[in-house]
């Protein structure tokens, strides 16, 4: 069967706009019931003929920020749990924080692989940024900006080798 590979990462880093981006448009997001909202969302993609399903592990996020910390490790665990490769997505522009960190600790002892994009790297000019991300100890960040497409080549041809 196809590897699974899951995005996660804070609210707002842009994990639905890199999921979108690699799906493409053959995805439809639709609720199955008004009012309950999905938790976690699955596109079948293709890159080079390699074929993986991606999951959006952030779903609908909740808006309640006392919650979110929960929620990602709660996401995380089930990325740990059903992923092949797990995509950790962080904000290159708003730098490392506390949940950044949590996430990162949960991942490296599951002893799954880890991919760590920067997004957000909308013109490649402030790269400077990016050297703090490697306090994750996830290995190297790849820099990508999801809304410009800029790195998701590279990205992608990351995320094939370690199938
Ligand atoms: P999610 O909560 O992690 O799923 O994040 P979203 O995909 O919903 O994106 C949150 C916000 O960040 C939206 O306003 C996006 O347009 C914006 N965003 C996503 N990717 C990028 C990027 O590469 N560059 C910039 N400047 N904004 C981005
Ligand atoms: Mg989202």
């Amino acid at each position: 069967s196809r590897p699974i590979v899951a995005i996660v990462g804070r609210p707002n880093v842009g994990k639905s706009t890199l999921f979108n981006r690699i799906a493409g448009k053959r995805i439809a997001i639709t609720e199955d019931t008004p009012g309950v909202t999905r938790d976690r969302i699955y596109a079948e993609a293709e890159w080079l003929n390699k074929y993986f399903t991606l999951i959006d592990t952030g779903g609908i996020e909740p808006a309640s920020e006392d919650i979110i910390l929960k929620q990602m490790k709660r996401q995380a665990e089930v990325a740990i749990d059903t992923a092949d490769i797990i995509l950790f997505l962080v904000d290159g522009k708003n730098g490392v924080t506390s949940a950044d960190r949590d996430v990162a600790e949960m991942l490296r002892k599951s002893k799954k692989k880890v991919i760590l994009a920067c997004n957000k790297m909308d013109k490649f000019v402030d790269e400077g940024n990016i050297f703090e991300f490697y306090e994750l100890g996830i290995g190297d960040p790849v820099s990508i900006s999801s809304t410009e497409a800029l790195g998701l080549g590279d990205l992608l041809d990351v995320i094939i080798e370690n199938f």
